[in-house]
């Protein structure tokens, strides 16, 4: 017997597909012009890979699925945007620093024609202290004769430059070896193994409240250790003690110094959030409560989904929310946020410090469903009884039956079925509903992907 999956199918009905293991990720950096795009197409193979969408930037899309000799890893370009020439050695600089808080390596591209500038200059310097493995890309090597300028590269202090033609494709083999060999299998630090505090990320867009609630937080429960990484590289966390427990907040350094570069400033704000909702299991996300539900703020909420995390829905400035705000509130949860239904839902005002007690309970919830494993013999012995009662919807004359059924991960729970037919979207709904009426998941994707015996 054959099995074929159908997450692809899954995905059409904009339902969740099959959980795929998290990758390891490859930061490009360098300055403008010396070929990352053209570089990241390379090693893409052009092939339409996009896996992530980063809202409101110019060029939008900056992470990418890869493949190389049977390995996947995610490639993010951090090249989709325009400094101006006066802030291009910060730009980079910040971009660079960006690269080490989120990447399990980076690729520094330099153009071997030009040779080192002095923005390549500062960028190998902040990169030298990089703990994450940084690899040289001299580009632009379309012919032999460019060898010796390759050379004078190594003044960069990162070791061998790798002569590459991203144009041309010549050397693009052994750097994606070289960078295989440098990525680690899985990514390392996003769940930090077991033990140490569990990370959360507190998002939402520009405004909600994010830095008020983080000193609210920190400000209440006084044994706040800050600064943690102090190190310089890795992203400055906080470890903010809450309820009892040590929580690590991850990426606050964003959220404390408000770092508005003159260009490419939102571009930074939500790769940031994206980064920030990778490096954490539960993320916060935060809304304003006093204004409509908006477009930017249901976007963070997509992210945290599809990233696969577990979340807490944050109602922010509640101390703002009136009679009427509160109908419209109602409403507008009823109509745009029934994709997290299982959420829950906090109302809190920083200013007042209201109910910001429940947060650690909830983020709690969050993860011990984001970590739940129900029993194979468990979950089957339910969903035979759930069949029986409820069988699928016949389709062209054939009644699909379900074989099978395995939690094949968590983190978030992800189940696969294994049919005799295809599960309509209906179906495969209330599937999910049933399994979170049992087995609860509050607090938590829940994944299914169908396998079909052909
Ligand atoms: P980015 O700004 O770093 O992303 O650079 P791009 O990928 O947009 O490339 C900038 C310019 O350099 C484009 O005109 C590319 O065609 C050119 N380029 C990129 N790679 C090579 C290469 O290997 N050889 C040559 N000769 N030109 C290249
Ligand atoms: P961030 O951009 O998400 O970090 O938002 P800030 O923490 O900087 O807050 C943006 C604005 O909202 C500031 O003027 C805050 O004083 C205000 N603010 C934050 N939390 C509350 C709250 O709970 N109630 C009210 N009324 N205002 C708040």
């Amino acid at each position: 017997a054959e099995w074929t999956a159908l997450d692809e199918a899954a995905e059409a009905a904009d339902l969740p597909g099959g959980g795929e293991p998290p990758q390891p990720t490859l930061a490009v950096v360098g300055r403008p012009n010396v070929g990352k795009s053209t570089l990241v197409n390379r090693i893409l193979g052009r092939r339409e890979a996009v896996v992530q969408d980063v809202p409101g930037v110019t060029r939008d899309r900056v992470a990418y699925d890869a493949l190389w000799n049977g390995r996947r890893f995610t490639v993010l370009d951090t090249g989709g945007w325009e400094p101006d020439a006066q802030g291009l050695q910060a730009a980079v600089a910040a971009q660079a620093e960006l690269a080490m808080s989120t990447a399990d390596a980076i690729l520094l591209v330099v153009d071997a024609t030009v040779g080192a500038t002095t923005t390549d200059e500062a960028v190998a310097k902040v990169l030298r202290r990089s703990k994450r493995p940084v690899l040289l890309c001299a580009n632009k090597v379309d012919d032999e004769r460019l060898m010796a300028d390759v050379a004078s590269l190594w003044s960069l202090g990162l070791g061998e430059p790798m002569p590459v033609s991203a144009l041309h494709g010549r050397g693009s083999g052994d750097l994606l070896d070289a960078v295989l060999n440098a990525l680690p299998e899985t990514p390392k630090e996003v769940f930090g193994g077991t033990g140490g505090p569990r990370r959360v990320a507190l998002v939402g867009k520009p405004n909600v409240g994010k830095s008020s609630l983080l000193n609210r937080l920190t400000g209440e429960e006084r044994s706040v250790v800050d600064s943690v990484a102090g190190t310089t590289v890795d992203p400055v966390d906080s470890l903010v003690e809450l309820d009892g427990e040590t929580w690590r907040f991850v990426d606050t350094a964003g959220l404390r110094k408000r770092v508005h570069t003159a260009s490419g400033a939102e571009y930074y704000a939500s790769l940031r959030t994206k980064a920030a909702i990778e490096a954490a299991e539960v993320a916060i996300v935060l809304v304003d409560a006093s204004e409509p539900l908006s477009e930017q703020d249901l976007r963070v909420v997509s992210m945290v989904v599809d990233a696969g995390r577990a979340l807490v829905l944050a109602y922010n400035k509640w101390d703002l929310v009136d009679e009427d705000r509160r109908y419209q509130l109602a409403k507008e949860i009823d109509r745009e946020l029934v994709r997290v239904r299982w959420a829950e839902r906090i109302n809190v005002s920083a200013r007042t410090g209201r109910a910001v007690a429940k947060l650690a309970p909830a983020l709690r919830t969050a993860l011990t469903s984001w970590d739940q494993r129900v029993p194979t013999g468990q979950l089957n012995a339910w969903l035979n009884d759930l069949v029986a009662a409820t069988p699928p919807p016949v389709r062209g004359g054939k009644q699909p039956k379900i074989l099978f059924a395995t939690q094949a991960q968590t983190r978030p729970p992800t189940f696969v079925l294994f049919t005799t037919g295809f599960l309509e979207a209906g179906y495969r709904r209330f599937l999910e509903r049933k399994l979170r009426e049992t087995f609860g998941f509050t607090g938590s994707p829940v994944r299914i992907s169908v396998r079909v015996r052909e």
